[in-house]
């Protein structure tokens, strides 16, 4: 499909930044860009005319003489074809991100969550640069607010493979970044807004109180793993199970069955009840639903949205936090009417409102990477016609919470029983940085063993559990010290929702920056093999 008429964007300048807002999604992938010469911020349209990318990938190969090349491809013909190619197709693998290394294995190679992410990361920058006729310099990626530190660095690593400098790269959490766009919309100012944003692959609630001049987030919950993709598995099931129970399905006609499901899904969004054909072995079949029988079997759903709800608001009045005033309703699946219902009971004097579902969050992103790289650095391209285009919107400040505690295993009071302390909570605002004193447990210690952990948990000290070890490090001291000698720590949660550990023996000696060594991550010098790997690639 011809694309529309190209915008132009101020890149003319010498040394210009052009800032991209990308929504890297489990289920699509958009790009924006924010111009400033409109004060607008707008989704850029790939090669099939949309501006939604789906977060998929096949892989081809191509034999001749020279060997064999390896090709990708990403976005709706991957998607298309997913089920006649499972074996060399990617998706989903965002849930995996900080998760593994190995995502899966297609020609022998293994490919990681990040190099995944980056194939779909350099697609639409492709489109962006077509569209920009100019490189994209600078680029805020979203990830979900609820994203551990892992997830967040894989991103962030993924943005490096795809060929983005390491400093000009920001991420942001997801429901802050819809709050950008549609904040200029719906004049939120004043007002404690709940950003409730379900897509494809995760659930992200955020709540904020906006100010004159601030974005302050009060408490952010969220499920990974739930999304519109779930509600089609749940629908596709019962229709296979209820309708369909022992027919045949040729591959083409699968593929065609859960895309059909995915649209019927959609359809009674907005109405009550709708009809879907499948073709099986036996012949074409007419399939009736309706909204109540698919609120029926859908309700397990539902109750996971409620409980991750009840959590967050529980958050919210422990801060003294006691009524929302505004809901916004964010993501391709927040149209469902059993969402919105469950969203008027839970706030009944509340404004429902919404913005652009699909593009808040890239829009937004990129509203924000221009505030950042550009809106505030002083005496920046101040012309008359930018004044106006500032008139129309403040750029405000994000003030962030963190979305973990962390801390480390230490041994606690006088029977010295083993506990995790948490220096940071979840909840604290960021970037925080915190100092504590521990002590050396004997007289002449030559290694300090410091275990890290991160949990979901609010409490300061709580029962140490494995599965929340983020990783471990060793401190050597290389003189005698007393028993109970100072140990510094310092734990930092930078600006992106990144974590950082020092830690240094008092009276000078030594100091260790702790990396945080995950087998989900990659170093720096895997990253720069990814990209390379990525750059021979072909990408179709
Ligand atoms: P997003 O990640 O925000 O693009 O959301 C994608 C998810 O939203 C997919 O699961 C879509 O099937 C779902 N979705 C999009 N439009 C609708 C709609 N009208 N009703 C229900 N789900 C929808």
């Amino acid at each position: 499909m011809e694309k529309k008429d190209k915008t132009i964007y101020r890149t003319e300048a010498e040394g210009a930044v052009t800032v991209v807002g990308i929504d890297l999604g489990t289920t699509n992938t958009l790009i924006s860009l924010y111009d400033e010469t409109t004060g607008r911020a707008s989704c850029i349209e790939n090669s099939t005319g949309s501006c939604l990318t789906p977060s998929v990938i096949r892989f081809d190969e191509k034999k001749s003489e020279n060997g064999t090349e390896y090709y990708y491809v990403v976005g709706k013909e991957a998607r298309e074809s997913a089920d006649i190619y499972p074996d060399r197709t990617a998706m989903l693998f965002k849930r995996q991100m900080g998760r593994t290394r190995d995502f899966k294995k297609i020609y022998g190679t293994s490919y990681s969550p990040q190099m995944l992410s980056a194939m779909v990361l350099k697609s639409v920058l492709r489109d962006a640069e077509e569209e920009l006729g100019a490189p994209v310099t600078h680029a805020v990626v979203t990830v979900p607010a609820d994203f551990d530190d892992a997830g967040r660095k894989a991103t962030l690593e993924a943005a490096r493979a795809a060929g983005l400098e390491e400093r000009n790269v920001d991420i942001i959490d997801e429901p802050a970044a819809s709050l950008f766009d549609c904040e200029r919309l719906l004049n939120l100012e004043g007002k404690t807004v709940l950003v409730f944003d379900l897509g494809g692959g995760t659930l992200d609630l955020m709540a904020a109180e906006i100010t004159e001049d601030s974005i302050n987030e009060a408490a952010n919950r969220g499920d990974v793993h739930l999304g519109g993709s779930d509600w089609d598995y749940a629908l596709g099931c019962h229709i296979l199970n209820t309708y369909l129970k022992g027919k045949e399905f040729n591959t083409e006609d699968r593929q065609k069955f859960w895309l059909s499901v995915e649209q019927l899904k959609r359809n009674l969004s907005s109405l009550k009840e709708a009809d879907m054909y499948v073709h099986t072995k036996a012949g074409e079949e007419k399939i009736h639903i309706t909204r109540e029988e698919f609120e029926n079997v859908t309700q397990h759903l539902l109750k996971r949205v409620k409980s991750v709800l009840e959590d967050l608001m529980t958050d919210l009045y422990e801060k003294g936090i006691g009524s929302v005033d505004e809901v916004l309703l964010v993501g391709g699946a927040a149209r469902m009417p059993q969402i919105r219902t469950l969203l008027a009971e839970f706030f009944p004097y509340s404004r429902m409102g919404s913005g652009d579902a699909d593009r808040a969050v890239a829009n937004g992103a990129a509203i924000y990477g221009w505030i950042k790289y550009n809106g505030q650095k002083p005496g920046s391209r101040n012309t008359d016609k930018l004044y106006e285009v500032r008139k129309m919107f403040t750029p405000r400040v994000l003030n962030r919470i963190s979305s973990r505690s962390y801390g480390l295993a230490a041994l606690i009071g006088d029977d010295g029983e083993e506990k995790i302390y948490h220096f940071i909570l979840k909840g604290d605002g960021v970037p925080v940085s915190v100092t504590k004193e521990l002590y050396t447990a004997y007289s002449n210690q030559r290694i300090v063993n410091i275990r890290i952990y991160e949990t979901t948990l609010f409490e300061r000290y709580v029962d140490p559990d494995e599965k929340w070890l983020l990783g471990t490090c060793t401190l050597s001291i290389d003189k005698d010290l007393p028993e109970h000698s100072p140990i510094l720590i310092r734990f930092t949660i930078r600006e992106d929702g990144r974590l950082q550990v020092e830690a240094k023996e008092k009276k000078g000696g030594n100091r260790i920056q702790v990396e945080l060594e995950s087998r989900a991550l990659l170093n720096e010098e895997a990253v720069e093999r990814e990209k390379r790997r990525l750059d021979k690639l072909v990408m179709l």
